[in-house]
């Protein structure tokens, strides 16, 4: 069902890869267009600043890529906030030691070329996609990592597994921020592509919002658009 109108005094949560930009090769390449950058500005605008950027990225990453971005970003599936360029606090802290799991990550992976080893300031991740048949072996080799370090969980993502710290979610940076102006009071609406973003997507929905599953695949979101293309196509509609 395609998602209503948005409304006027939404809180917008949007996830970004996969669902403000298409999932790239290598999470490195991924492209964001002017048009998206003038896009979110002019959200951010009509919603009073109440537009925040949801992702498994950490802050400083995604910031990278969206060049002047002035809104709010919620990083590393909720362990990190980011209100502003140049700020980045940490919401979330478990213990573990981040040069040893990335160390031993590229070591299990070094058998395979294929695997992109992404480290992460909170956790890591295995990419499979340049060579999907690689899947058990990287399940085994981040259930050998997540053994190692029991804060942290695994995450299935679209052709990667990731180890993130558990008892964060893009659930709990959601209902952190939705008790923070300009997001407090408002109508909370979501948008996400992946398994990880489902918790949100039911936060949304129990708060009287709404959610949109970005793509294919099972969801609790009520509503549903093919790809990012339709995403900023209903985002644009909106501000008409
Ligand atoms: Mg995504």
């Amino acid at each position: 069902m395609n998602p209503p109108p948005l409304p006027d005094a939404a809180a917008l949560f949007l996830d970004f890869d996969g669902c403000l930009v298409e999932i790239a090769h290598r999470p490195d390449a991924v492209v964001v267009s002017d048009a998206l950058r003038d896009l979110l500005a002019r959200l951010t605008d009509r919603l009073g600043g109440a537009l925040a950027l949801i992702s498994g990225r950490d802050v400083a990453d995604l910031r990278g890529h969206l060049g002047d971005f002035p809104g709010i970003i919620a990083g590393s599936h909720g362990s990190e906030l980011s209100v502003a360029p140049g700020d980045i606090r940490t919401l979330h802290q478990v213990p573990f030691d981040a040069a040893a799991l990335h160390s031993r990550a590229h070591e299990l992976a070094a058998p395979h070329p294929a695997i992109l080893v992404e480290e992460k300031p909170h956790g890591v991740a295995m990419h499979y996609r340049e060579d999907p048949s690689l899947q058990n072996f990287v399940e085994d080799a981040m259930q050998d990592l997540a053994a190692q370090n029991p804060h942290l969980m695994l995450q299935p993502a679209k052709m990667a597994l990731e180890l993130r710290p558990a008892g964060v979610g893009k659930d709990t940076a959601l209902a952190q921020l939705m008790q923070m102006q300009p997001f407090e009071g408002r109508v909370p609406v979501f948008a996400g592509d992946d398994t990880t973003d489902e918790p949100a997507m039911e936060e949304v929905q129990s708060r009287g919002g709404f959610a949109i599953k970005i793509g294919d695949g099972p969801t609790a979101a009520r509503h549903r658009l093919s790809d990012p293309a339709a995403l900023a196509a209903w985002l644009d509609a909106s501000l008409t």
